[in-house]
């Protein structure tokens, strides 16, 4: 083999390495970008998952605050059947006062009535012994009538006899009457008395059914509320999971996808030039009960208008479905490099697409209120590895 030939042969081999070598990295890199794709596609899954959980978090809300005015009606019923226990109670205690003093009344009476008895048969002994005197005297009408008569109140009643009756004894009869007619007076007296107290009684056996049944209501009102408050926590504490779920495996995509170089753009711009308000910070809010992930800026006549990079860099995702009420609406991701990115949401149009290089000020999409969102505002986020951070670290107005 002559040395021309034998360097044809080398030459030709060296290209044939380099055209290999050249062959194999632009497999490389065709398998990265397939697998950027992936990842691009997992995170739209994810990220629309995660807008329908936030969408059910949304409904679960608007359940405890209907629960939450069904607990405080359920409440409010059951201060009124509290009250009426307690007005039932003192009315019981009424009736036992009533009942008592009545039972002192009835024993006081009757123990009057005992005295009175007392001294009627003293009275009537000191009148049989008069009768007998007079019948000693020769007078046999007055003793047949006394020994005639079943008792001394018969006695006394047969009308004739008071003319045949000595003036001496009219006296003691009119006492005897006397009496009589008071211890009948109060007789009647004890037995008004004993009605009453079985009426009394009577009333507090209705009160007490009233009052248990009272006590059963607020008791099974107390169960209810309960049974509620446990299903809204259930409920919550499940859709808190899934959330944290879905929001950790966009962490991970976050993670999978390469953030370009370092981070090397200073303060960020304010994405809406012109429109310093924001109406909503980020952070806890509705009374601990949402927390906010970004800012929301807004103004008046701010739908429409530029909403422009906070910082340069690569639009890493557009979402351009979205379903009305639900998440952040029609959306960009804006990559920086070294692990930052903003997040822009309800636009009402997006004017980049993914891969796309933008400059610091470039207008990527028009404020709107897309998605989840109660008027036109731009809701701004900044992510550092996929997770939202406090944005004022990074802005300024
Ligand atoms: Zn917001």
């Amino acid at each position: 083999m002559n040395t021309a030939k034998k360097r044809w042969i080398q030459l030709v081999a060296i290209l044939l390495c380099f055209s290999m070598l050249t062959v194999g990295q632009n497999f490389t890199m065709t398998a990265q970008a397939a697998d950027e794709d992936a990842a691009n596609a997992q995170l739209e899954e994810l990220n629309n998952k995660y807008d329908e959980l936030e969408a059910q978090l949304q409904a679960i809300q608007a359940e405890i605050d209907k629960a939450k005015t069904e607990k405080d009606k359920q409440l409010a019923i059951k201060k009124q059947i509290d009250n009426q226990i307690s007005l039932t109670r003192q009315q019981i205690s009424v009736l036992e006062s009533r009942i008592a003093l009545l039972n002192e009344t009835i024993a006081t009476q009757e123990e009057l009535m005992a005295e009175k008895q007392k001294a009627i048969d003293a009275n009537y002994e000191i009148f049989k012994k008069r009768m007998r005197a007079s019948y000693m005297a020769g007078d046999t009408t007055m003793l047949g009538l006394l020994l005639g008569a079943d008792s001394f109140s018969e006695f006394l009643t047969r009308a004739e006899i008071t003319t045949r009756i000595a003036k001496h004894d009219q006296q003691l009869i009119d006492e005897l009457n006397q009496e009589i007619a008071e211890v009948e007076e109060a007789k009647a007296q004890v037995d008004a008395d004993k009605a009453q107290v079985e009426a009394a009684k009577a009333d507090m056996a209705a009160k007490q059914t009233t009052l248990n049944g009272q006590l059963q209501d607020v008791e099974s009102q107390i169960q209810d509320l309960a049974a509620l408050e446990a299903d809204i926590q259930a409920n919550k504490a499940k859709i808190d999971k899934e959330m944290a779920q879905v929001q950790s495996e966009i962490d991970k995509i976050y993670a999978s996808l390469d953030s370009e170089g370092e981070y090397t753009g200073g303060a960020m711009l304010w994405p809406v030039p012109g429109y310093p308000n924001v109406t909503s910070d980020f952070g806890w809010r509705f009374n601990g009960t949402d927390y906010h992930t970004g800012i929301d800026i807004s103004g008046a006549s701010v739908h429409g208008k530029p909403i422009v990079a906070a910082a340069s860099g690569t639009v890493i995702h557009t979402q351009l479905t979205y379903t009305p009420g639900k998440g952040y609406g029609k959306y960009i991701i804006i990559d920086h490099g070294g692990g930052i990115s903003t997040l822009y949401g309800h636009t009402s149009e997006i004017l980049v697409s993914v891969g796309q290089k933008v400059n610091r000020g470039d207008t990527i999409a028009l404020v709107g209120t897309t998605g989840w969102s109660t008027g036109p505002h731009l809701h701004f986020e900044v992510r550092v590895d996929g997770k939202y951070v406090n944005p004022w670290g990074y802005l300024s107005r």
